[in-house]
């Protein structure tokens, strides 16, 4: 995958059909969009930036940095800048986004990393194992849990391969929960547009917990809340770490759905049984484990109060 000694070719399609044949006709090569996860990497192993053969660079996509608005859904390119993101909006964004993106690296970072790039490179897909660890403390794919609860999709573009005729450019739409599965992002695929539902949430948190000294610490969490007269009709909450796992619960967040607020002691108390639980593993995270709890009881005890 790397060669030290020769400067990659670096293409620049002008579609996004083109650059799907370009890298079907690459054995080695890579999508580049704003290039800083490859900056992350180089740093980590101490060397200048390694790249393959060819980098094919989707720069020139006008297509990809495009954002749109309908009544049903925000359609955000895979180019658009987490700057250019940010700059939506609180009006356009749905909760949670633009408080993410604040936490992401610094300004300069985010007028060059892209939406794309910046869930791509949490999957992984294309980096070498260890690249997604920070040494800084600063976690990886900070956007994709509130992406999941915010039950976004991706659209990926990809050339259908049919015997010995040409193959044909495809399209398909899945959701970003399932990007790393079968129906996720393989080799040669372009994540081309995140489509997110315009739901009626009206109250999020993001947080970061206290760093554990852990090399998967800090822990985010993020949280959504659908409240209509006093009643929390439904939220959703996940807990991600720098290493870009994710922890959700859907049978702790059917526990308190549907009920009225202020909850009730005994509904805060199997809330709090229930994240204990949840957080079972990390048994030797106690002081992050508390503060899990005392998020999400402030949590719903803010929601009740501004509702
Ligand atoms: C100094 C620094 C601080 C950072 N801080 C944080 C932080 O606090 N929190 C956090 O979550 N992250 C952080 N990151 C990581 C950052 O989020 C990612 O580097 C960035 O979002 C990647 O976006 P990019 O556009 O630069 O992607 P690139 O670096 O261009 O690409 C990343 C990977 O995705 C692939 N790719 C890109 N676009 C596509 C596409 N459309 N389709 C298919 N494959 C694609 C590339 O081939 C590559 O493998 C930091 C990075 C740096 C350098």
């Amino acid at each position: 995958m790397k060669n030290k000694h020769t400067s990659p070719r670096i293409l620049f399609p002008k579609s996004v059909n083109e650059a799907l044949e370009m890298a079907a006709a690459e054995a080695r090569c890579v999508f580049w969009a704003g290039g800083t996860g490859f900056s992350t990497q180089s740093r980590q192993e101490g060397s200048l930036m390694s790249l393959p053969r060819v980098v094919i660079h989707l720069g020139m996509l006008e297509e990809l940095s495009r954002s749109s608005r309908s009544e049903s859904h925000l359609e955000v390119g895979a180019m658009v800048t987490l700057d250019r993101l940010a700059s939506l909006g609180p009006k356009i964004l749905p909760e949670g986004i633009l408080e993410t993106v604040a936490l992401i690296g610094n300004r300069p970072l985010r007028c060059r990393a892209t939406l794309g790039g910046h869930i791509v490179h949490a999957l992984g897909r294309t980096a070498p194992a260890g690249h997604l660890d920070y040494q800084s403390g600063i976690s990886a794919g900070n956007l994709v849990p509130l992406l999941h609860l915010l039950e976004a999709k991706a659209e990926i573009r990809y050339l259908r391969v049919r015997g010995k005729r040409k193959a044909l450019p495809s399209i398909r739409r899945v959701p970003l929960t399932m990007l790393e599965g079968s129906e996720g992002l393989k080799k040669g695929e372009i994540l081309t547009r995140i489509s997110i539902p315009s739901s009626n949430w009206n109250y999020s948190a993001v947080e970061e917990l206290p760093y554990d000294g852990s090399p998967s610490s800090p822990l985010l969490f993020h949280a959504l809340a659908r409240i209509e007269k006093s009643v929390l009709i439904d939220w959703h909450m996940a807990l991600s770490d720098s290493r870009g796992n994710i922890l959700r619960s859907r049978e702790t967040e059917g526990l308190l759905s549907g009920r009225s607020l202020p909850m009730s002691v005994r509904d805060m108390n199997a809330l709090a049984q229930s994240l204990l639980q949840m957080t079972s593993d990390w048994k030797e995270r106690p002081v992050q484990r508390q503060a899990v709890v005392s998020l999400v009881s402030d949590f719903i005890k803010k929601a009740g109060n501004l509702h």
